[in-house]
């Protein structure tokens, strides 16, 4: 996620104000180190957890970084528990694509869809929106996928 390094300095307020919405409905944000190489972020669905790398602070994209997997949890209400493309309209722009061509297939899809949210400039609103939009009447509780 080396684009994040032009982006603007993240705003506490927002961050917070993301992760109260993911909390509210039920995603867990654990920071610590994600157990996958190389991600400053990750959704582990089945415990419906999000692992922020608390480096992101430092690196200051933890706004962006929260805005990703907030996508990945959007999509998860969505697929009610196994998370799904959301089909939105908005065009993955080019400086993203390098990021989601290394995926194959669905994780591709999934992938394309969180680095397009993650670049917009009102990255914070589309993805709350999203958030209520899918996550409001998916009452899922703790459930493997
Ligand atoms: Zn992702």
């Amino acid at each position: 996620m080396l684009l994040l390094a032009l982006d603007i300095p993240p705003s506490q307020t927002e961050f917070l104000q993301l992760k109260t919405v993911l909390q509210s409905y039920g995603f867990a944000i654990h920071f610590d180190v994600p157990p996958e190489r190389g991600a400053y972020g990750l959704l582990d669905s089945r415990h419906k957890t999000i692992w922020i790398d608390p480096l992101v602070f430092d690196l200051g994209i933890a706004q962006p970084t929260l805005v990703h997997e907030a996508v990945h949890a959007a999509q998860y209400c969505y697929g009610k528990g196994k998370p799904q493309p959301l089909g939105l309209s908005l065009e993955p722009p080019a400086i993203a694509r390098r990021f989601f061509l290394r995926y194959e297939g669905l994780r591709r899809q999934l992938e394309t869809e969180a680095y397009t949210i993650q670049v917009q400039p009102d990255r914070l609103d589309l993805v709350i929106n999203l958030l209520h939009k899918y996550c409001k009447n998916s009452h899922l509780g703790q459930q493997n996928g």
